[in-house]
């Protein structure tokens, strides 16, 4: 016997729709490229989007096609958001981060058949558009007395396409499984992959970080995504804010300490979402000016792992409390986040500690599960490390028109392979060692990269550090840790031996370290460990 309850999709549509009816005057606020401050709201967003829409439409875009946007966090961005894929059209997001043959082989890939800019990548896109084989329209999204000059063929203004249409659409209600975005990974081995969301996957998601031990996002918050919206949706902010109409400010192109810091005081920010690099710009801001954090209450750090003296500042310092998340593009991407349990209220620092230092445990409807080499499940007891594979509705099956991919990127019972390794604790709580290839191999033992890494930022002098796995004839690998020193601080390699000494085990300790000016990182910034080992190839342990 079925249910007798309403058959309705989950649609994007229903997201903005819901905004513009019940949170109609909550506003949206958005950094302009010269520091102007635009700011409207979810009811003239709705209405914009369904002008945008029938623009789109009306420029030949069919339902199914890819439609491009090279833009940061910006509200004609958010509008695109909508827009696109409420027609059914596919909101393909371009980190426009990565090296110039991977954004011509995505966008290529992707098939993009109309392609939407900020004036700030209008230089970008000239170089490749003799490459882009697919592209019909390039709209820059400004007004006309914005526009820049360019050689892009019939380049098309925004505010132009805005102004010749009515917001007069119903949006149409379709098959929630038809694909809304799509987002490539940065691809730091082989060609970027695409991940590929679907209406429902991207509402459940909504549904599933709104929840209170997720992101919480409440109508009572004012939202700022530091995470662009080009790597994987800003974290679904654009969707989640309006599911529960939070005000929701969008910090455009300029996201350095002061930046943000200044926007957090203006607009009164609550929430705050970002990768590590990102906070500790403003935590530098913050400690020199004692401006920035008056108002916000969390600070969701992901991406990378969150180190144990970043979340311990925003606590002590400014009262803040830090969030530790992990996922990945292929989870939309919300996996697991560091939320204590009601057993915590009475337990020792150092449980505290362990559960808000890991990655967290798994949301509502994402299953995760560990395993040896030979893909035998490993115990979640906290101690036995494994490769971790999850499971999910807003998991990915595949990636976009890659079978070889695809292919590799499941076990046999249909999990996804992460390629992240990790001990689970008995409570869920994930604490990620490594990524499978960067992990070091010592004596038939693992040493985690990130455990060293974060135990060496902890120290005054030190602003970043990474750590590698060099060949040695008598271990197989042995680590080398690379650090860079803090502005104005020198690095005393001894001093920093003896700190790491308490803090992890004595055959983890680094053979050698080695202080350079700076770091590579990938384009959403993450430790390029790659182009490390490449760079350190040849380098002589002692
Ligand atoms: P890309 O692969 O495009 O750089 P993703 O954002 O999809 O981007 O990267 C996901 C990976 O980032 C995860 O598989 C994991 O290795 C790493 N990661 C994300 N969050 C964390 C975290 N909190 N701690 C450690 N690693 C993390």
């Amino acid at each position: 016997m079925l249910g007798m309850m309403m058959d309705q999709p989950l649609l994007i549509s229903s997201l903005i729709e819901h905004a513009a009816r019940f949170h109609g005057d909550t506003e949206i606020v958005s950094r302009e490229a010269d520091r102007s401050i635009f700011r409207y709201t979810y009811a003239e967003a709705a209405a914009r989007a369904k002008q945008i829409a029938k623009a789109i439409a009306r420029l030949g875009a069919e339902p199914s096609d890819r439609i491009g946007t090279l833009a940061w966090n910006s509200h004609r961005h958010f509008e695109l958001y909508y827009g696109i894929s409420g027609t059914a059209r596919i909101l393909h997001t371009i980190n426009p981060r990565l090296f110039p043959e991977q954004l011509r082989y995505i966008i290529n890939h992707a098939a993009d058949r109309i392609l939407f800019l900020e004036p700030s990548f209008v230089g970008l896109v000239e170089k490749l558009a003799p490459a882009l084989t697919t592209v019909r329209h390039y709209v820059i999204m400004a007004p006309r007395a914005l526009m820049p000059p360019t050689s892009l063929p019939d380049a098309l203004c925004y505010e132009e396409l805005i102004e010749a249409e009515t917001p007069e659409l119903d949006w149409p209600i379709i098959d929630e499984q038809t694909a809304s975005s799509l987002c490539y990974t940065s691809g730091t081995t082989g060609n970027p992959k695409g991940a590929l969301y679907s209406h429902r996957s991207t509402v459940l998601h909504a549904f599933g970080s709104c929840a209170a031990d997720m992101l919480g996002v409440s109508a009572a918050d004012c939202v700022l995504p530091v995470v662009p919206m080009f790597h994987v949706n800003a974290w679904g902010i654009p969707y989640s804010s309006a599911l529960a109409g939070a005000k929701l400010v969008l910090p455009g192109q300029h996201l350095d300490g002061e930046s943000l810091c200044t926007l957090f005081d203006q607009e009164r920010v609550t929430l705050s979402l970002g990768v590590p690099t990102v906070w500790l710009g403003a935590l530098k801001y913050a400690e020199e000016t004692g401006k920035g954090f008056s108002t916000v209450k969390r600070i969701v750090i992901g991406g990378s792992a969150a180190p144990p003296s970043m979340i311990e500042a925003f606590d002590k310092k400014h009262g803040v409390h830090a969030v530790h998340a992990w996922g990945m593009t292929e989870m939309s991407p919300l996996g697991t986040v560091a939320a204590s349990k009601a057993k915590h209220a009475t337990a020792a620092p150092d449980v505290i500690t362990h559960v808000r230092c890991s990655q967290g445990r798994p949301s509502f409807m994402v299953d995760l599960k560990i395993t040896d080499a030979e893909g035998r499940r490993l115990p979640h007891d906290g101690v036995a490390v494994g490769n971790l594979h999850v499971r999910g509705p807003w998991v990915v099956r595949g990636y976009y028109n890659d079978a070889e991919a695809s292919a590799e990127a499941f076990d046999a019972e249909g999990w996804f392979k992460t390629g992240d390794v990790c001990a689970i604790d008995p409570d869920g709580y994930v604490r990620i060692t490594d990524r499978s290839k960067d992990v070091i191999k010592s004596g038939g033992e693992w040493i985690s990269s990130i455990d060293l890494e974060n135990a060496a930022v902890g120290h005054p002098d030190v602003a970043e550090a990474a750590v590698i796995g060099l060949p040695h004839p008598r271990w197989d690998e042995r680590p080398l840790l690379i650090v860079v020193p803090k502005p104005d601080h020198v690095v005393d390699k001894p001093a920093i031996m003896s700190f790491l000494a308490d803090k992890v085990a004595k055959w983890w300790l680094p053979d050698d370290i080695v202080v350079v000016d700076q770091l590579p990182h990938t384009a959403t910034g993450k430790l390029l460990k790659t182009q490390l080992r490449k760079d350190f190839a040849d380098y002589k342990l002692p």
